[in-house]
């Protein structure tokens, strides 16, 4: 098998030659088919999220086919199409795991971040991680709903069921928020990086009532507004934008510092929470709900050889929606 590599944060990912790999028990080979670029990839090989495991495979938004099945896995067969997801093994023996509350779990594993991911041509998981993708839906457009679509379910989830809903970031997870909250008869405000034209276009073409700078007030005060951008500067300016007893959700795994701010802003009963991970009975909910509300994505895709270049244009913000990664 063929992969992208990282052996050190703050390096390029290599494009390696390993040996193939075979399923243990309970695991699933995956031949990768699309692999979606996130974020927190970029965190990953940034070095901004502790311990690593290296070297390192990145990538969690997978789409591919089995093509190898290990014993003691039940309900898949060879060549079902699946999706692999960032929660991707859990204990289910700690207080979180018996509590329902998976994403929350002691000792997990992270797909792309602490076991190897999908920039590759292939893949192992825990077949009880994976999800069946069906037939519909080409693969490319698909792999962004397995973590900007997931986590921004949650995050959509726990912003509660206010009608005017504020997005700050209007990326992958940004894009696909949008249409739900569209379809669930929500408004929604887009904020986006100071002058980012392009992109305030973009949002209003998905629906938005508004979009505008993020230091910007929107035209009426938010009932709640989701933080996709990893920028802590935002906190204080989201919780200006939202009314008395509303809620500002940090959906982001890793954020720069959060300035102080005059606790008048969280006065009132506005609330500040933050999302982690995903459950898969919220991936599950999330992908039938998107095929219900037929989702489209918006996708860039580059040759997973040239993974670098596309991580590098998600920094600087070069695409709308999502980068996707195609194995030769
Ligand atoms: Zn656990
Ligand atoms: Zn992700």
């Amino acid at each position: 098998m063929h992969a992208m590599v990282l052996t050190q944060p703050g390096s390029a990912l290599a494009w390696s030659e390993l040996p193939e790999r075979v399923p243990g028990r309970g695991e699933i080979r995956v031949r990768v088919t699309a692999c979606g670029v996130c974020r927190t990839d970029l965190h990953v090989v940034d070095g901004e999220l502790p311990h690593p495991r290296l070297p390192i495979i990145p990538g969690h938004e997978i789409v591919g086919r089995i093509d190898a099945i290990g014993p003691g896995v039940d309900g898949l067969h060879l060549e079902q199409r699946v999706g692999i997801p960032w929660l991707g093994h859990t204990c289910g023996v700690c207080r979180y795991c018996i509590a329902g509350q998976e994403n929350l779990c002691d000792r997990p594993l992270f797909t792309g971040y602490t076991r190897d991911g999908g920039f590759a041509t292939a893949a192992i998981a825990d077949a009880r991680f994976a999800f069946p993708l069906g037939e519909s839906g080409d693969d490319v457009a698909l792999a962004p709903l397995l973590c900007a679509g997931l986590i921004g379910w949650r995050s959509l989830t726990i912003a509660g069921e206010g009608k005017r809903l504020g997005l700050y970031g209007f990326g992958a997870a940004a894009h696909i928020v949008a249409q739900v909250a569209r379809w669930q008869q929500r408004a929604v405000f887009a904020f986006t990086r100071s002058g980012d034209l392009a992109t305030q276009a973009f949002a209003r073409r998905l629906g938005a009532a508004w979009a505008g700078d993020s230091d910007q007030a929107p035209p009426e005060p938010l009932d709640a507004a989701i933080i996709f951008a990893p920028v802590g500067d935002l906190v204080p300016l989201a919780l200006k934008a939202v009314r008395k007893g509303g809620r500002v959700v940090c959906a982001g795994i890793h954020m720069s510092d959060i300035p102080g701010f005059p606790y008048q802003l969280l006065w009132e009963e506005r609330q500040l929470v933050s999302v982690a991970n995903l459950t898969r009975s919220d991936g599950v909910e999330f992908l039938r709900l998107a095929a219900k509300v037929g989702i489209v994505t918006q996708t860039t895709a580059y040759p997973l050889q040239q993974a670098n270049l596309a991580l590098a244009d998600l920094r600087t913000g070069k695409f709308e929606g999502a980068a996707v990664l195609l194995p030769p």
